[in-house]
């Protein structure tokens, strides 16, 4: 049977690649989308939905259709402070900022979503779609604020039932679709600490507390702990990232300082790691030193839910082959998508956009292939239509 949905979204696909370009060569770094939301808002007051502008300082929503249930669509809208080292027509032109990661993609083929299900106005009876263009996904302000935190502090998801969001991935086939039920990506904690001993002359250790033996004590217990704590049928990082110390070689310092990063999927896990971290660093005193070890809270894990993973499954069944449906997607990065799936059921997804070769995402030379975003529209729209259960 022809999808008719698939079939608007392929005559819509010209207009998602140059919405998508368009954004591409004008990058706005995180709170400073306001070109990007002046876009989005323009195209969505065109189709006649009622918009709110400045939710989570910089965010765009919109809902179209009434009463319940509702269903909420996110795309985030940030580019990355970085060069973008490509030659092509839509190569960015704000110098030291691209979209690295796909962002204007994300908010292209929602924009399509937009678009295809105001066409099918007439099929709405019950039921809402909310629409939620978010901004600075890739951090947080030096409140520790980023911007799914800004949008639930503005009560973006008062009154929505479920959320589904979905990111490009430059390394995946062009035209796949994947998704897992479960853990989808990893909950992410920063740690900052100092290891403080007493200096003295490198050459009359005895006379010092060498706080960088200490810290090489540290690092191995650090590493004990994903090796001998956690269970290994459990997903654990600690990476080190920065230490800093000392002024010459002959003079052993008093402090060495660093930071790190503390990776894990369930929340047991996660408060296990700040613990046992908070134990390597006590190895210090054992030394005659001392420590400071400040942990930063920061997304927690996506859980993706299963009735929305098994409901986004049928809908691909009718939008891609099935060699092109993967099971899968988990990595240990961090989204914060997972500030509103914590909060109600949620689920994401990939759509492969690779090109030959694949570009990494963040890398100057980041691109994807965007004659297939209009998959990603037509697993959007066709996704609402069912959990609203809409016949067209
Ligand atoms: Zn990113
Ligand atoms: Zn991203």
């Amino acid at each position: 049977m022809p999808n008719l949905v698939l079939e608007k979204c392929k005559e819509l696909s010209e207009q998602i690649i140059q919405w998508r370009r368009n954004i591409h060569s004008n990058p706005e770094l995180g709170f400073q989308e306001t070109e990007t939301a002046n876009l989005i808002v323009s195209v969505l007051t065109q189709l006649g939905l009622e918009v709110q502008t400045k939710i989570g300082r910089t965010g765009v929503t919109a809902t179209f259709g009434n009463g319940k249930p509702c269903i909420a669509l996110r795309a985030d809208m940030d580019a990355l402070p970085l060069v973008d080292g490509k030659k092509v027509s839509y190569a960015s032109q704000n110098p030291g900022i691209s979209h690295a990661c796909g962002h204007d993609a994300h908010v292209a083929m929602l924009l399509g979503t937009a678009t295809i299900l105001k066409g099918f106005d007439k099929y709405f009876k019950t039921g809402t779609v909310k629409y939620i263009f978010q901004p600075f996904e890739e951090g947080q302000d030096d409140d520790g604020v980023g911007g799914a935190d800004a949008m639930m502090k503005d009560g973006v998801l008062e009154g929505v039932d479920a959320i589904i969001s979905q990111h490009v991935h430059s390394e995946l086939k062009a035209g796949t679709f994947q998704i897992k039920p479960g853990y989808f990506s990893a909950a992410v904690d920063t740690f900052y600490a100092k290891i403080y001993g007493k200096g003295a002359h490198g050459a009359y250790p005895h006379n010092s507390v060498d706080p960088t033996f200490i810290t090489a004590q540290v690092i191995n217990t650090i590493q004990g702990i994903i090796s001998r704590r956690i269970d290994p049928l459990e997903p654990a990082v600690i990476s080190i990232g920065e230490i800093s110390g000392g002024t010459a070689p002959n003079i052993i310092p008093e402090v060495i300082a660093l930071s790190g990063t503390i990776r894990s999927l369930s929340s047991k896990v996660r408060k296990q790691l700040h613990e046992d971290l908070e134990s390597a660093f006590q190895i210090s005193q054992a030394f005659k030193g001392n420590y400071e070890l400040k942990i930063i809270q920061g997304y927690p894990s996506i859980n993706n839910d299963l009735d929305l993973v098994k409901l986004l499954q049928e809908v691909a069944k009718n939008i891609f082959p099935p060699e092109d449906i993967l099971l899968g997607g988990l990595g240990m990065g961090a989204e914060d998508f997972a500030v509103y799936s914590e909060s109600i059921p949620g689920a994401m997804f990939y759509l492969g956009t690779a090109l030959t070769p694949p570009r990494v995402h963040h890398s100057p030379n980041f691109d994807i292939d965007d004659s297939v975003l209009y998959l990603g529209t037509a697993i959007m729209a066709e996704t609402v239509l069912r959990y609203l259960n809409i016949q067209i």
